[in-house]
């Protein structure tokens, strides 16, 4: 069963916003973009919270791949989020510097 994000806040459940778009997890200092995935763009209509959910099972395209600095040029014609967080969500490697 699936059940739509609530803000707790408003108590309120999120409205799909747009879908898919873009969201690029970033690593090292300074942040270069390392995975883009497709997700979904949420809403609380109460108060205005946005929060990116709905990642597909894999990253779209990861930084070692051939064309990655090109298709993510092209993301740039629609929505695209950036996860500037210092480490990939499952980059443990970076967790060890
Ligand atoms: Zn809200």
């Amino acid at each position: 069963m699936y059940h739509r994000p609530v803000c707790k806040k408003c108590e309120t459940e999120l409205k799909p916003e747009k879908n898919d778009i873009r969201l690029v997890d970033t690593f090292q200092d300074p942040p270069q973009p390392c995975k883009i995935w497709s997700a979904d763009l949420w809403k609380c209509p109460g108060c205005g919270y946005e929060v990116v959910v709905g990642f597909g099972q894999g990253a779209i395209m990861e930084h070692w791949e051939d064309g990655f600095a090109g298709y993510l040029e092209r993301c740039q014609r629609g929505t695209v989020i950036y996860n500037t967080e210092r480490r990939c969500m499952n980059g443990k490697a970076f967790e060890d510097k």
